[in-house]
């Protein structure tokens, strides 16, 4: 099903809209996947599949989804992938701050170089819009809540660091270029497909495998630190209302808009906790102020955060 280096041409009508998604064998990308070859895209997916996986697109046929193996840092020249697309989604890049500390060079390459090829590539191709992956992270430890797009920015670890330079460079790409990019800063970003088995998991993925094999929920600190939570499908569905919009060179904050206590995420999971020491250097609590996107793209999350877990956890 991996196609390398080589992208066969999409046999169908010229009007069926295209997308290309850098790291679409992700959990976000996947779910980004479905959603559009739902609503009738073709989807072009660049992966290099370190932490991507191929039975996440598995239930897709040929004919709406082509696979690329591919690590964007490294390929030169994009822009023939891009040939003939509507819209690009780029997703690919290292996540987590304790894995950035330990390797910032890896980051730096991945976050930075791989957004600067996918910008490049993507110049030279006529697209309508591009969408970038931003990180609330830039906000680091806000001194107000919710926070908004206008908050400092407050760069604390190399994977803040990173992901905000990604956003500075397509941003600079939108008003040299004149190209249509968006930048999305994503909150903490939960629903099926999580990762959980990597040592650096988010909560909600620990929590998943904790609740699975029996054991307790790590809970860090007095768990009383809070986080806003969107679901996937939310998430999605703002992409989707993006590209559609007449929007361009614009940030937005992508998160639920309400912020949730780890001890409250424990309870709904349910089940023994078990407390481990606080990690230096975290925000106590995030909390995106969405009033922009709402009012700009006329969109609005609608999954509950209790809504959300019972629904991880029927699966
Ligand atoms: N957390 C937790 N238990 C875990 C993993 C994380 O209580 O097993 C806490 C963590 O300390 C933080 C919050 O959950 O306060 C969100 O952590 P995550 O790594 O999911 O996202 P981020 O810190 O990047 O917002």
């Amino acid at each position: 099903m991996i196609e390398k280096l080589k992208i066969k041409k999409f046999s169908n009508n010229v009007n069926t809209p295209k997308s290309i998604i850098t790291g679409g064998a992700g959990f976000i990308g996947s779910n980004l996947v479905d959603h559009l070859i739902n609503i009738g895209h073709k989807v072009v997916v660049l992966d290099n599949f370190v932490s991507g996986k191929k039975s996440n697109l598995a239930q897709h046929k040929k004919k709406d989804l082509k696979i690329v193996k591919i690590d964007i840092s490294k390929g030169k020249n994009l822009a023939k992938y891009f040939k003939g697309a509507d819209y690009i989604f780029h997703l690919a890049a290292l996540a987590q701050i304790i894995p950035s500390i330990k390797n910032p060079k890896k980051y730096y390459k991945n976050n930075v170089i791989g957004t600067l090829n996918v910008v490049e590539g993507a110049k030279k191709v006529k697209i309508k819009k591009l969408i970038y992956a931003a990180s609330a992270s830039c906000y680091g430890t806000p001194k107000s809540f919710p926070t908004s797009e206008k908050d400092k920015i407050d760069l604390r670890h190399p994977y803040a660091v990173t992901k905000f330079i990604g956003e500075e460079i397509v941003m600079r790409y939108a008003s040299m270029f004149n190209m249509p990019n968006i930048s999305l800063r994503f909150f903490n970003v939960y629903g099926p497909r999580l990762d959980i088995l990597s040592q650096y998991s988010a909560v909600m993925g620990n929590f998943i495998s904790q609740k699975k094999n029996k054991k307790p929920l790590t809970v860090v600190g007095d768990g009383k630190q809070t986080r806003d939570f969107i679901h996937v499908d939310d998430l999605v569905s703002a992409l989707v209302k993006v590209i559609q919009s007449k929007s361009v060179n614009k940030i937005y904050n992508l998160g639920s808009g309400k912020r949730t206590s780890i001890n409250t995420i424990a309870k709904l999971f349910g089940g023994k906790k078990k407390f481990i020491p606080f990690r230096p250097g975290e925000p106590k609590n995030s909390q995106a102020n969405i009033l922009k996107i709402k009012k700009e793209i006329n969109w609005k999350p609608k999954i509950s955060i209790e809504e959300g877990i019972k629904k991880l956890l029927k699966r």
